[in-house]
């Protein structure tokens, strides 16, 4: 029924430099984490993932990428994919039939521990710990959605999660699918050069993380505070601790109170800020 899924990325085997490697190349391609985006535009992906280290990665076969175009499993001449809301109103939903179809043809081989989203505003919200669900997964089958969304029945019917990327309404699923593949593809081992810039990133600890420098030391008769300079890594370590918490009780008392609470702490002292985004959190709170 469908023309063959588009593939991005190499699963073919390089040359290797080292014995380990050839043993280690083999299983890691056979392995390789996978998603698969069943979407009306196949020409969006892959997009940002593309380039610079997703890229690379997508190129060495480390993870893979699968666009499934929705309009293959439209019905009739036309291929039709939508039709108009039972109950009025504006806009276009995509059909159940449709959908389902799109859905069990991606679930081909999809084995093993293969969570199916749909991208949708009213979803659970996407964080840094799903990522790292994700990327502990086979792979991910993305449904994106385009006009009002997609029929409830099939949703239901195929158990699939509705994950949303934040409290705004975009025109399509495919922006929200690769925000969701690029956070999910740099937690898989070896796609980052560095695993400890993963380690300490914002949210990994559950504080956002501190500010970040580098040259000129003076920029606009601007400096670099002088503790990063100082050599002193300990000192370092518990500055930039400090700007984390700073930061977070400042602009996320939604983070700061679970932080306190995971620390043991009581979560009242998240209470005494008077920064402005505290007191506007807790108008929002008392409602
Ligand atoms: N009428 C819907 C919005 C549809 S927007 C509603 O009010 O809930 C069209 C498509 O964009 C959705 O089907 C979904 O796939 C995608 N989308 C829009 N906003 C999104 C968000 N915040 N997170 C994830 N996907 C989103």
């Amino acid at each position: 029924m469908s023309d063959a899924p588009r593939s991005h990325g190499r699963l073919s085997i390089r040359a290797s430099a080292t014995p380990r490697d050839l043993m280690a190349e083999p299983q890691r391609l056979s392995r390789a984490w996978g998603a698969r985006v069943i979407t009306l535009f196949p020409d969006a992906f892959p997009g940002v993932l593309g380039l610079s280290l997703t890229g690379r990665a997508l190129d060495q076969g480390i993870w893979w990428l699968e666009t499934i175009d929705l309009r293959d499993f439209g019905v009739g001449r036309h291929r039709n994919v939508d039709d108009t809301p039972a109950g009025g109103g504006a806009g276009m939903v995509l059909r159940p039939d449709v959908v389902a179809a799109a859905l069990d043809a991606a679930a081909d081989g999809a084995g093993g521990d293969w969570p199916v989203i749909y991208l949708s505003p009213r979803g659970v919200p996407f964080s840094q710990a799903m990522a790292q669900r994700l990327a502990q997964a086979d792979g991910v089958t993305l449904l994106c959605g385009r006009f009002e969304g997609v029929d409830q029945r099939v949703l239901d019917a195929r158990g699939v999660l509705e994950v949303s990327v934040g409290d705004f309404v975009l025109s399509g699923g495919e922006i929200a699918a690769q925000a969701l593949i690029d956070a999910t593809v740099r937690l898989i081992p070896r796609v980052l050069g560095n695993a400890e810039s993963v380690a300490e990133e914002s949210f990994s600890h559950g504080l956002l993380e501190h500010p970040q420098y580098t040259r000129p030391t003076e920029w606009e008769g601007h400096d670099i505070p002088q503790i990063l300079l100082s050599g002193h890594h300990g000192q370092i370590a518990a500055w930039r601790q400090a700007q984390a918490e700073r930061l977070t009780k400042e602009r996320r008392p939604d983070l700061w109170r679970a932080w306190l609470a995971a620390q043991g702490r009581d979560p009242v002292e998240g209470e005494e800020l008077s920064d402005a985004h505290t007191i506007a959190a807790k108008g929002e709170q008392k409602e």
